[in-house]
């Protein structure tokens, strides 16, 4: 049931790219484990709202440069929507498409009262100085300024967005409305309404169901050989908590390349060459290898926290790693989440896997809201509890079913989603 092709002409919309297809094949894997009515299918296939804004900006050197935004809302039947913005130079209306519809599954599988959005700024951050980077943001904010806020759209960060970022959209927010709106965004510096642990819960959260997931398979964390792809929020992250939990970190890498040694990196001196360097091109004390050869390196645990599209039909074969989990968004294409099931390699999906930074944004925005704030161990627990429910309920249901993890994640998404809509009805 589940294709690649795009709808027919008559039906072909504008989202439909390669990865929103991918995200809606995903879809159509798991509806028929999901028992929901047709109509419900019909409605959730589609985003329920997108815009694309054009941002100009004055560079440093006097001109005027203008770059494509874009914010997609895929469903509101739970909440309001939330998702992250990202800039890059890949951003497209299709890309937030998909990524905004894995955020609604996301957020029905936490059980976090959210449905899923995505956007972003087509830019390389690269080019840009950091005036020019405020200038963009603030502007873009204004013109996203009727789509988002605390009840309606609420964006956090992603790809070469931060809590610096977040401080900014917060600002232009505050000042047009008129009064101080922390909510607006989450993933903020702590000074403004930012939840404690909010920065390290991504990668955390990784950690926390890689964990489970080696308990299911028989096998304890700490000794496992773990190969990281991706070195910022998520990755970075990642490699700390793998690192301090006694697994054996062999490889990192980031999009200058990758490091390997199989006595086990040192990951808090990587971190602070990133610190002081900014990326980890240049570190000499281990071998170099390419982003390539690092997806295949023999290991335990192979943890993809850089980007989508890594892992494909062109390297599924040779991934050697017992168990891959997915710290980004979609980066196992659907052709290689079927060879990695045929060759009985576990992957713990994305909606799962990366689940720990909705759900921490969402204590966050609960926190502001309430204007009352808890500390870091109530955080971490709290989402230790949140991911642990979600992982036992995928792990059942695709123990029952015999589906893979990521039909059976999202089958109970779906059901989350399905079960609200069924309730309110398709207005009118
Ligand atoms: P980031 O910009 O902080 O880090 C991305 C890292 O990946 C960087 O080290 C970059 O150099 C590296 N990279 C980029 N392209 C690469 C390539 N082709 N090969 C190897 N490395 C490459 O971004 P992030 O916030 O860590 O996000 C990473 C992924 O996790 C994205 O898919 C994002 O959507 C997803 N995600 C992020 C969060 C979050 O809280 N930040 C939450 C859920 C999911």
């Amino acid at each position: 049931m589940a294709s690649l092709e795009a709808s027919p002409l008559d039906q072909r919309l504008e989202w439909d790219t390669p990865l929103f297809l991918m995200a809606r094949a995903q879809f159509e894997q798991a509806v028929p484990h999901a028992d929901v009515p047709d109509e419900i299918v019909e409605r959730l296939s589609f985003p329920e709202r997108a815009v694309i804004v054009s941002v100009p900006l004055r560079r440093d050197d006097g001109s005027i440069q203008v770059f494509p935004g874009y914010r997609v809302q895929h469903s509101t039947v739970l909440g309001p929507t939330k998702g992250g913005l990202r800039y890059d130079p890949e951003v497209s209306l299709g890309e937030c498409a998909a990524l905004a519809t894995w955020m609604t599954w996301k957020c029905a599988l936490l059980r976090l009262p959210y449905g899923g959005a995505k956007g972003g700024i087509r830019v390389d951050v690269r080019s840009l100085s950091r005036t020019e980077l405020e200038k963009l943001t603030r502007r873009f904010t204004s013109e996203l300024i009727r789509e988002i806020g605390p009840h309606t759209d609420i964006p956090a960060p992603d790809m070469a967005t931060n809590d610096q970022t977040m401080a900014w959209i917060m600002d232009t927010y505050s000042v047009q409305k008129g009064y101080v709106v922390p909510e607006v965004v989450t993933g903020k510096p702590i000074s403004i309404g930012g939840s404690v642990f909010r920065r390290e819960a991504t990668g955390a959260g990784v950690v926390m169901v890689t964990d489970q997931a080696c308990t299911r398979l028989g096998r304890t964390l700490p000794g496992q050989r773990c190969v990281v792809q991706g070195f910022g929020n998520v990755g970075g992250v990642a490699a700390s908590e793998l690192h301090d939990r006694g697994a054996i970190v062999v490889a990192v890498s980031d999009i200058s390349g990758g490091l390997h040694n199989e006595a086990g990196l040192d990951v808090p001196e990587l971190h602070a060459y990133v610190a002081e360097h900014g990326s980890l091109e240049g570190y000499d004390r281990c071998e170099r290898i390419t982003n390539e050869e690092l997806l295949e390196l023999p290991c335990d645990i192979l943890v993809l926290a850089a980007r989508e599209d890594q892992v494909t039909a062109a390297n599924a074969a040779k991934v050697r790693a017992s168990l891959v989990v997915e710290g980004a968004n979609g980066p196992t294409t659907i052709e290689a989440d079927a060879i990695l099931a045929d060759r009985g390699i576990p992957v713990v999906p994305d909606i799962l896997a990366n689940a720990g930074g909705v759900t921490v944004s969402y204590f966050e925005w609960v926190q502001d809201l309430g204007r009352l704030f808890w500390d870091r161990e109530e955080i971490r627990r709290k989402l230790s509890d949140k991911m642990s429910d979600a992982f036992d309920r995928v792990y059942a249901l695709a123990d029952e079913k015999r589906i893979t993890l990521r039909q059976a994640a999202m089958a109970a998404a779906i059901r989350e989603v399905s079960g609200a809509l069924e309730a309110r009805g398709i207005y009118p």
